[in-house]
């Protein structure tokens, strides 16, 4: 059924707008695919048990940033997983090396589907760092970066008391 035909249909308001949610996050994820395989967003046992099904952990809001990020502001390719060294640098489980050790409260947004570190290709991760800040506009949502590392960390968590658009902390 065709987008218009679909929306048609759907005379009760709240229905219709669930749709087009559901239809942005889809075509969300069918530009992000251009751009980056599943595998390379998750851990490798979410992908070993969930395969394609994996996308359904990551939040939409993030996966839209990405995209912006990707395709509008970095405009260079971007590494996150690659199946060899990296395997942590996405979506994180609880049995991830990372994660199964710690014995203390552990709720880092890479757990949540709201996080990637990232190597882009052609730039150091300040020099991406401060394009995403020059260009913050594009964003559809607040993100966090982590300054002062080598990696280009970005995350969607909502966080408490913050308003920057694009917020840079420091562990
Ligand atoms: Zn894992
Ligand atoms: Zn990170």
């Amino acid at each position: 059924m065709s987008k218009t035909n679909l929306l048609n249909n759907c005379y009760d308001k709240f229905v219709t707008e669930d749709i087009i949610k559901i239809m942005k996050r889809n075509d969300i994820i069918q530009e992000l695919s251009e751009y980056f395989d599943i595998k390379e967003l998750v851990c490798p046992h979410t992908y070993a048990k969930h395969k394609e099904a994996s996308w359904q952990f990551l939040d939409t809001d993030w996966l839209h940033c990405l995209l912006i990020i990707r395709r509008d502001i970095l405009k260079a390719p971007m590494t996150c997983n690659n199946g060899s060294n990296y395997t942590q640098r996405g979506l994180r489980c609880n049995v991830c090396e990372l994660v199964k050790g710690k014995s203390n409260n552990y709720l880092s947004a890479h757990m949540f589907g709201k996080a990637g570190d990232f190597t882009v290709k052609g730039m150091t991760a300040e020099q991406a760092r401060e394009k995403i800040k020059e260009n913050a506009d594009l964003l559809p949502c607040n993100i966090r970066i982590e300054g002062g590392v080598s990696w280009l960390h970005f995350d969607t968590m909502n966080q408490w008391g913050i308003v920057d658009k694009v917020y840079e902390f420091r562990v």
